[in-house]
């Protein structure tokens, strides 16, 4: 015997919770099965990076679902980057310049929990832990759960399934399977692993509390995030293979010289460098582009489950967020037509993560190398400057994708490019902002920028 369902949603990671939300409060009754227990009754990690960088999409979708306020005490602004060169000498790049225009650095388990206790509380969402996906008939919607703890089956059938499962996903994997839909993983040839630096005596943090600290060094980089305790999620970015690879760091004493090597000023900093090394795995990174992301009026994959992406951008978990709340306005137009929504969804999301896909890649190289050009450092501010001067034109494409929810990924990626084109033209051979011809820039930005509606 199966439990009949009306709308079930798998995985209670970060886009599940906020999702039950969102289709709770449209009148529907939901109902989230998740493989991992309760992480609010048990302590067990939150799965993948410790702390995230929360911009203003995600921001957007968390305050239309009235979940903002919840989290709003959890969240350290980071202004900028904090570039740490080789000698130890640190310098500030800022990531906007208007008010207001910082990224905010949170606890992925603190926004998880607090998520799921808003949806189960106010909203009537019920939780089901321990629940692992088996199968699924994408016609029937008909569901095998594995329970861990006794190896039992657990039989659910629903009206709809929306997937939240992750990248990873089995109702991505079980659709591609059934109906010969596009879907591929580009899987990065580096990895990751967290260290921490923990807070000072005083409970302060050792280094500036409001930046995103990067340790750029070519072909990889170390990454840090304040913690609202003081202590910092550092994340080490390496290729897997190669002379400078997670596979030749496989002793303590190589880790040790390899930090002595590249990043000296953290090696004071990190106390349990070499056992937190060897403690945490190395991460897999990649890609997830697939399509649709629906299947008839049934089934529907957010989220990673959906569209993995890097994480140098800092918005896999935003655009998460934002498919939340892009179903929603969809369904209020659609009228609750499912077969229609889930159509314009695919539709519409597409070139979107698509885009957010190709800028995260493309960021990966301009953290780890870029930043410390002269040319890339005069052509930012420039592009500060031409935002002041062309307001309605002009506007980083940095900012366009953390600022800016009401620009579309895919009109970000696409101006952001033309953008880079005139950026190009005004600093060939200038090594000043003294030297740019701003005649030509208005001409440039006029010619080949629409006006922003
Ligand atoms: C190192 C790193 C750093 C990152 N930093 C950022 C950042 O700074 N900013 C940002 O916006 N994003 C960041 N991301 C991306 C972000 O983590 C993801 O985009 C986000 O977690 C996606 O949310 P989700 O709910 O789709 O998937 P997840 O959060 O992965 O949740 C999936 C859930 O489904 C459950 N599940 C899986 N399979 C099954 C099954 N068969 N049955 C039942 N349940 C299942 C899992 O247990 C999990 O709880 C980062 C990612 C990584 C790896």
């Amino acid at each position: 015997m199966s439990e009949h369902k009306e709308l079930v949603i798998v995985g209670a990671g970060l886009a599940g919770p906020l999702l039950s939300i969102y289709m709770a409060r449209r009148g529907h009754k939901v109902s989230v099965y998740e493989l991992r227990a309760d992480m609010r009754k048990q302590d067990i990690p939150a799965g993948r990076s410790i702390n995230l960088a929360l911009a203003e999409r995600g921001i957007n979708a968390l305050r239309e679902a009235g979940a903002l306020s919840l989290i709003e005490d959890q969240l350290i602004a980071m202004r900028g980057r904090m570039i740490h060169d080789h000698d130890g000498s640190q310098v500030l790049q800022p990531y906007g310049q208007k008010e207001g225009e910082v990224i905010y650095s949170v606890a992925r388990g603190e926004l998880n929990k607090r998520l799921m206790d808003l949806a189960e509380q106010k909203h009537g969402v019920e939780f089901h832990f321990d629940h692992r996906l088996h199968t699924l008939q994408p016609e029937s919607c008909a569901m095998e759960f594995k329970r861990s703890h006794d190896d039992s089956i657990v039989r659910v059938a629903a009206e709809r399934v929306m997937a939240t499962d992750g990248g990873g996903s089995i109702v991505r994997r079980t659709m591609a399977a059934y109906s010969g839909y596009d879907s591929h993983e580009e899987i990065l040839p580096h990895a990751y692993k967290e260290l921490r630096i923990p807070a000072a005596e005083n409970g302060k943090h050792r280094i500036d509390g409001n930046s995103l600290h990067i340790w750029p060094r070519g072909g990889f980089m170390l990454i840090a995030l304040p913690n609202p305790g003081g202590d910092f999620t550092v994340t080490l970015f390496l290729p897997s293979e190669g002379p400078i690879s997670f596979v030749e760091l496989d002793g303590r004493e190589e880790v040790s010289a390899f930090f002595q090597a590249h990043f000296p000023d953290t090696v004071a900093l990190l106390p349990d460098l070499e056992k937190d090394f060897f403690a945490n795995p190395a991460g897999e990174l990649g890609t997830i582009r697939s399509y649709p992301y629906h299947y008839k009026d049934k089934i529907l994959l957010l989220g990673d489950a959906a569209h993995a992406v890097v994480p140098f951008h800092g918005q896999g978990m935003n655009c998460a967020f934002e498919d939340c709340l892009e179903l929603d306005r969809i369904l209020d137009q659609c009228g609750d037509d499912w077969g229609d929504a889930f159509a314009a969804f695919s539709k519409q999301r597409k070139p979107n993560c698509d885009a957010i896909a190709d800028m995260a890649l493309e960021n990966y190289l301009e953290m780890r190398d870029s930043v410390t050009d002269p040319i890339y450092l005069l052509q930012k501010k420039l592009s500060f400057k031409l935002e002041n001067q062309y307001a309605d034109r002009f506007i980083p494409r940095y900012s366009m994708v953390m600022f800016h929810h009401e620009i579309p990924y895919a009109e970000a990626k696409h101006r952001g490019e033309i953008q880079a084109g005139i950026l190009r033209e005004l600093t060939a051979g200038k090594t000043s902002l003294d030297e740019v011809d701003f005649q030509l820039a208005g001409r440039l930005i006029s010619e080949k920028l629409e006006c922003m509606g």
